[in-house]
């Protein structure tokens, strides 16, 4: 199954495609993680795309799209995948949408969260990742038992840099100005469904589940 997940920074895309991976046995492809994981490393890619992560941009659709379109080749996509972060242009829903037709596949599903602006704010801010697993946290709504200490690993949770009060305005900024046209652009393809965004993450998962068919 190909699912596509959208919406804004803050919605639960990442804890939900998290779910999702266990549900449905395919990958979580995000080009988040992946570039979080580049500037990690240190080589050129993440050096070029640390700058424009730092001060809430997008990175280039041709680097992403290079990106994407290599990960999606690896064996592990053959029985599909669930992308978190991507597409985030038009240009790049297109070139997905081309790279989907020279393989003659088609996505299955877009699920697009929904969830108001300002409660967005409020959810990154408090927002936490283990360092060593990835697993997610919020130091209100989910806690570790332990302060800045992972629940899964032991591993330390830390706050991503781009998660800072201005840098958060400014994705959020991005976002309406550049990816929130993808709403429109995949109700137009007749696979958009909406998903409310609100309330406990299982209640949300529930009502993912439901829309993809149970
Ligand atoms: P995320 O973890 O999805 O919130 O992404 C963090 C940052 O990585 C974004 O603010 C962008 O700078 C960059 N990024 C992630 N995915 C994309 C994408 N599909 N296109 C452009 N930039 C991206």
């Amino acid at each position: 199954m190909r699912i596509i997940l959208l919406g804004p920074p803050g919605a639960g895309k990442g804890t939900q495609a998290k779910l999702l991976v266990e549900r449905l046995a395919v990958p979580q492809i995000s080009t988040g993680d992946m570039l979080r994981a580049a500037v990690k490393d240190g080589g050129p890619l993440g050096g070029q795309a640390k700058a424009y992560m730092d001060r809430g941009a997008l990175v280039p659709d041709e680097v992403i799209i290079g990106l994407v379109r290599e990960r999606l080749q690896a064996a592990d996509c053959a029985r599909g995948y669930i992308l978190d972060g991507f597409p985030r242009t038009v240009a790049q829903a297109e070139a997905l949408e081309k790279t989907l037709g020279e393989l003659r596949l088609n996505l299955d599903h877009v699920l697009y969260l929904d969830v108001p602006v300002e409660e967005l704010v409020e959810r990154i801010a408090g927002r936490r990742t283990c360092r060593r697993c990835g697993a997610m946290s919020h130091v209100r709504f989910s806690p570790t038992r332990r302060d800045g200490v992972c629940d899964v690993c032991g591993g330390e949770t830390y706050q991503r840099d781009d998660d800072g009060e201005d840098t958060v305005r400014r994705r959020l900024a991005v976002y309406t100005e550049q990816t929130a046209p993808l709403v429109r652009f995949y109700e137009g393809r007749g696979v958009l469904r909406r998903i409310v965004g609100t309330g406990e993450i299982g209640e949300i998962f529930a009502r993912m589940v439901q829309s993809l068919g149970g």
